[in-house]
């Protein structure tokens, strides 16, 4: 599992956020979009791949029209619970603030190499194909999420 990052991160004892210690295989996998008001307002981007949420914090929201691009910065992989997680992370904890689901729904992976992915996304705001790809020019943890 690779969820050593997300659980350093954080302090159980005084977050309401999910330990990661379960894990529930669903038939189908699912995506999430986390709307967080951390000390800058961004949202995170959340994939179920290989039994983890792939997360990337995207600044200006997911885009919605064909062609748009934006910034997508990886971050921790997360657990699976996290898709139904909302609420209010503490003050002087890591990420304090309101976390609120803005989107979820079903993901459909079309295609997955090691510097881009290539889904669908059913959900209620966000549907259709989109993809994640790293520029080579840019910073190793700076990806580029895209509608297409
Ligand atoms: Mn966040």
């Amino acid at each position: 599992m690779s969820l050593g990052r997300y659980k350093k991160k954080r302090n159980f004892g005084k977050t309401p956020e999910p330990k990661g210690e379960t894990v529930k295989l669903r038939k189908s996998p699912i995506f999430v979009v986390h709307e967080h008001w951390a000390r800058s307002h961004h949202f995170d981007f959340r994939l179920e791949i290989e039994g983890v949420l792939k997360s990337w914090a995207v600044p200006k929201g997911p885009p919605r029209n064909l062609g748009e691009k934006r910034l997508a910065i990886k971050v921790e992989d997360h657990p699976l619970e996290y898709a139904s997680f909302k609420g209010e992370i503490p003050e002087g904890q890591y990420g304090a603030g309101k976390v609120e689901i803005w989107d979820q729904g079903r993901l459909e992976v079309l295609e997955k190499k090691k510097d881009s992915i290539h889904f669908s996304l059913f959900g209620k705001r966000l549907k259709g194909e989109f993809s994640l790809f790293q520029p080579p020019s840019f910073e190793k943890k700076n990806w580029l999420l895209m509608k297409k």
